[in-house]
């Protein structure tokens, strides 16, 4: 039994017989959603469009086997998901932070996100990407807008034990239990500040024209995509410095201290790994020669 529609299964034959305008039939009826998605699951910095144009290339080639066990979406998007999955997997720098390697909660085999799982195809995240296409792009842009806002708003008032907790939570992606045993707090609290700002955030959301699917867990996993694409809360790299320095008043200091160290922020180590090279290269006799060197090299007098 097929589940591929009738005017599907004509299509499909005729590019088995390699017509080149059903083929590119095919491709406009999906490439659209398949980028969407990838981008999604990506953000924007990753190349999705490389992604979605081997989809279709793994396609082609597992065609000769497609005996029509799901429909063409669905198995368009599983193999999409593959490609991501390869993708995070060529990523050598695959946690975000080094906590993840201390706990499982943050992680799975498959990438730095578990959420992933909540996109096998056929899912209702999947469902959703593939019916509001346009939709996603914009719902992307107002979920960083509302997270934007919501970290500012922690930093602006000082309040930074809840910036940790929600940095653990969806940066980290740790669980309220490892989140309460990092942070000295109670599993209770976490679940109460990470109710609070998920609360906030679709408060925002509900203030524009754009609508945000109902599943918490396709909601969280969102959040956690924008926040690790977008490194939201990661110190400027002249914050780093001034930690560097010890020149940071100290609830800064002691949050700097959280990002850097406890959550172990891959990024921001390795700004303050090159800070620190430079310090000491700064500090060293050869690089004063070098910068006397620099400096007054202009000043010679030249043979004429
Ligand atoms: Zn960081």
């Amino acid at each position: 039994m097929t589940n591929v529609s009738q005017a599907e299964q004509v299509l499909l034959d005729q590019i088995r017989l390699g017509e080149e305008q059903a083929w590119s039939q095919l491709v406009n009826r999906y490439e659209g959603r398949l980028a969407t998605f990838a981008r999604a699951r990506l953000g924007q910095k990753h190349d999705c469009d490389d992604i979605v144009q081997e989809t279709f290339i793994a396609f082609l080639r597992a065609l000769p086997r497609f005996r029509g066990e799901c429909n063409l979406e669905t198995f368009l998007f599983t193999l999409l998901r593959r490609k991501i999955i390869d993708s995070y997997r060529r990523n050598a720098a695959r946690h975000i932070c080094l906590i993840q390697d201390v706990y499982n909660s943050g992680t799975s085999d498959e990438g730095p996100s578990d959420a992933l799982d909540c996109f096998e195809a056929g899912s209702p995240a999947v469902s959703w990407y593939a019916r509001n296409e346009e939709q996603a792009d914009r719902q992307h842009a107002a979920l960083e807008q509302a997270l934007y806002d919501l970290v500012n708003g922690y930093k602006k008032q000082l309040s930074l034990m809840e910036l940790k907790v929600v940095e653990a939570v969806f940066y980290g992606h740790l669980s309220n239990a490892d989140t309460a045993r990092l942070l000295g707090i109670t599993a209770n609290r976490v679940g109460v500040l990470k109710h609070r700002c998920i609360k906030q955030i679709r408060g925002h959301i509900d203030q524009t024209a754009v609508s945000i699917d109902s599943d918490s867990t396709v909601f969280e996993s969102m959040l956690t995509d924008i926040w690790q694409n977008s490194r939201l809360s990661c110190p400027k790299r002249n914050t780093v410095g001034a930690f560097l320095l010890e020149t940071l008043d100290k609830d800064w200091h002691d949050y700097v201290d959280f990002h850097l160290n406890t959550l172990g922020c891959h990024y921001c180590r390795a700004n303050l790994d090159d800070l620190k090279r430079q310090n000491a290269e700064n500090n060293s006799p050869r690089s004063l020669h070098v910068r006397i060197m620099e400096s007054t090299i202009g000043f010679l007098n030249k043979p004429t």
